[in-house]
């Protein structure tokens, strides 16, 4: 043994019994161990590690161990009082200023600091604006800056803080001597971004241990702090580049090609509900398994967001959505169904996840292509936190890859969509246009590989490959081994959902609609506008048609609303007065059947200073998408304008649209069948045993009482 591996032999103890006095935990997680060894020894540090690895132990161990003050810098203002918290817990004397600490209990603070009573001090980046700040904090012993987030540091990540490139000369300022930095960031030119932008040399750095000959000889950075008053204490060099973590042995990685865009849902939905052992809504027996577990399907766009949900939930698999388009309570109703497992499936866009520490996730499957191989690791990655088997499914289509160029070419232009990039000059819009196509080309690389997978990934985010060997656990290295493809893959599966079915729920995604559509639009409106609540929805369709006038006042005869819509059925009619409900564009009028006035929404809409998305009747002269809707006998229209309003209630108690609780043409078919009860229910069709355990109570009720009262 060389004098080196015993001295390493004897740290390591010393270290693990630190961990252990410190924060109670058994052993370090991988990685930890070797950041925290340079971090003591005094190095520059960059530590790439994803999500959840654990790399704040990696500067708040040194920090207990060492003598002064370690500065951490985050940009992650809610979670420092928690951070702080837990650190207080373990009887660790830290401290935070942010913008939600007053004047005077941040002089406090910083005297404290300066009085050497803290191990750690958590600071958000702003504050560094202050040179007063600054200067205050230049009498603390801050030995040690560790910059969290650093990915913040680079113009082409996702979260430039302009606050960030200012750290180098601050930490010179405050006579700092090392500089440690992590993040889940993986691409090199982020990387290399944030060496030279926290001013520490040109990002040039290998792999810590391997790479540049004689790294390990390198000389640390001096430990004795120098004296007060000097200046660049700080000595500029390279860090040493740790990579840990990305290796998931129990992810399951898989590529499907598809040509027609509606396989994806095929795919999708079949995935789900192997998964789950979720049964199909409308025909099965409903003979649901104990299989727990949840998932989650990213979608590029709202649009697309809403054409999964709608095809799972016609297949009888209960999902919620999220998007940005959805207003913050929506959104967090979402995310907390989903949590407490209400709904077991959550369709979203990649607004979903921050935080999402989810351990059951049994599947994450992709409907659009990622920008990136690190977003798509990142959402992937959210399966199978609890170490158990899980499936990590992209959905390929080349078409994608072209989207992606399209919004690439705009960078920059006027169609640009993202405002902070308008005013780029042209340099810059180039270096980003070239970034994001090298990225773009990485995932695509990812699509068409022939290999291993996890070999790829591990490869892209600079992780040593050797000893990750996969164990089968890609769809390549299955296919080399001669293993069958998983049964949800087979074109029997697919065919059972990507049908008919699949087909009409997609024309049930609300749409932004066309001049022609919007016309018709505004014609209902007005005629509501003139009505003034006075007459039903029925004989509203009438006066539009120019049907029988015997019920409707005079005046709205006179007007310019009669006959107005002659040449659209009474069922687009219908479907889409209530639609115009379902949008809270017409409201009821309390004690009236069926009548309804303007909202405020329904105003705007009608004088077309507001626009909105509806699913908007198709086919023949605007029938009905689902032609189940013409065909449907005996339909007692009083009972389903009841359950119309039900679904209301439901849909907006439940923050989802009408359409998920349930289609017109499955009220129409209970109002037609008028079940009585939960099993009488789950014979109709389009009633699974999923919407059945959700909403049959109340959709029995309504039927009951209206029964009783007939
Ligand atoms: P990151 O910043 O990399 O996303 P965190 O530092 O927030 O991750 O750590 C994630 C969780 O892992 C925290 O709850 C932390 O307490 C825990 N953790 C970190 N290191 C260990 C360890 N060695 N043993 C057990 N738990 C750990
Ligand atoms: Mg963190
Ligand atoms: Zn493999």
């Amino acid at each position: 043994m060389d004098c080196y591996s015993v001295a390493a032999t004897m740290q390591t103890d010393r270290l693990r019994d630190a961990l252990e006095a410190h924060f109670g935990f058994a052993d370090f997680r991988p990685g930890q161990r070797g950041i925290i060894e340079a971090v003591l020894a005094g190095k520059h540090v960059l530590a790439v590690m994803p999500t959840g690895a654990g790399k704040s132990l990696c500067y708040q161990l040194p920090a207990v161990m060492s003598e002064g003050l370690t500065l951490v810098v985050s940009p992650l203002i809610a979670l420092m009082k928690d951070q702080v918290d837990s650190l207080a817990e373990h009887g660790i004397a830290a401290t935070f200023i942010n913008s939600q600490i007053d004047g005077e209990e941040r002089d406090r603070r910083l005297a404290a600091a300066c009085r050497g009573r803290y191990k750690l001090l958590y600071v958000a980046p702003e504050r560094f604006r202050s040179q007063s700040f600054v200067r205050a904090l230049a009498s603390a012993p801050v030995d040690r800056m560790a910059v969290d987030e650093a990915h913040c540091v680079s113009q082409w990540g996702h979260d430039f803080r302009p606050e960030y490139r200012e750290l180098g000369p601050v930490a010179r300022q405050l006579g700092v001597r090392q500089m440690t930095a992590f993040t889940a960031t993986a691409t090199p030119e982020v990387r290399r971004d944030i060496v030279s932008g926290l001013g520490l040399g040109d990002g040039q750095m290998s792999l810590a241990g391997e790479g540049k000959p004689g790294a390990r000889e390198q000389a640390p950075v001096p430990l004795l702090r120098p004296p007060a008053g000097s200046s660049a204490a700080l000595v500029p060099s390279e860090p040493e580049l740790f990579v840990h973590g990305f290796a998931r042995e129990n992810l399951e990685l898989r590529v499907i090609h598809v040509t027609k865009l509606r396989d994806k849902l095929g795919y999708i939905a079949a995935l789900a509900r192997e998964a789950l052992g979720e049964s199909d809504g409308g025909e099965s027996d409903g003979d649901s398994d104990e299989r727990g577990g949840s998932g989650i399907v990213y979608a590029a766009t709202r649009k697309n967001v809403e054409k999964v949900a709608v095809a799972l939930e016609e297949l009888g698999i209960d999902c919620s959505v999220y998007h940005a388009g959805l207003d913050e309570a929506t959104r967090t109703a979402a995310q907390q169904a989903f949590m407490a497992g209400e709904s077991r499936v959550i369709v979203a866009t990649n607004a979903f996840g921050m935080g999402i520490d989810k351990p059951d996730i049994r599947f994450v499957a992709h409907h659009d292509l990622p920008g990136s191989l690190e977003a798509y690791y990142q959402e992937a990655g959210r399966a199978g936190r609890d170490g158990k088997p899980a499936q990590c499914v992209l959905l390929f289509n080349y078409i994608d890859v072209r989207v992606h160029e399209f919004f690439i070419e705009r960078i920059g232009s006027e169609d640009e969509r993202r405002p902070e990039r308008r005013a780029l000059s042209g340099e810059a819009v180039a270096r980003l246009q070239r970034l994001e196509r090298s990225k773009l080309r990485r995932m695509v690389q990812y699509a068409y590989h022939e290999r291993c997978r996890h070999q790829l990934i591990l490869r892209y985010f600079g992780e040593r490959t050797e000893g990750a060997e996969c164990v089968h656990l890609c769809d390549l290295c299955r296919e080399r081994a001669g293993m069958a493809r998983p049964s949800w893959t087979a074109t029997s599966a697919l065919s059972a959902v990507s049908g008919a079915r699949v087909k009409r729920a997609v024309a049930r995604v609300p749409r932004r609609l066309g001049e022609a559509e919007t016309v018709v639009m505004q014609k209902v409106l007005s005629a509501f506008a003139r009505a003034r609540g006075r007459v039903a929805a029925s004989e509203m369709i009438k006066l539009l048609r120019g049907g029988s006038a015997t019920k409707l006042p005079d005046d709205l005869v006179q007007s310019r609303s009669y006959g107005i819509l002659a040449n659209t059925s009474a069922t687009a009619l219908r479907a889409i007065i209530d639609e115009l409900v379902g949008r809270d564009a017409l409201s009821a009028v309390a004690g009236r059947y069926r009548s309804y006035t303007l909202t405020e929404l329904g105003a705007k809409l009608m004088k077309r200073e507001a626009s909105i998305e509806l699913c908007w009747p198709q086919g023949r002269g605007s029938g009905r998408s689902t032609q189940s809707a013409e065909t449907i006998e005996n339909v007692d229209e009083a009972l389903y304008a009841q359950l119309v309003e039900a679904r209301r209630t439901m849909s907006s108690e439940l923050s989802m649209p009408a359409y998920v609780v349930a289609h017109d043409a499955v009220l129409r078919r209970i109002a037609a069948e008028r079940p009585t009860t939960t099993q009488a229910l789950l014979e109709i069709k389009g009633m699974g045993p999923a919407k059945v355990e959700r909403f049959g109570s109340q959709l029995v009720a309504v039927v009951s009482a209206h029964v009783g009262a007939d």
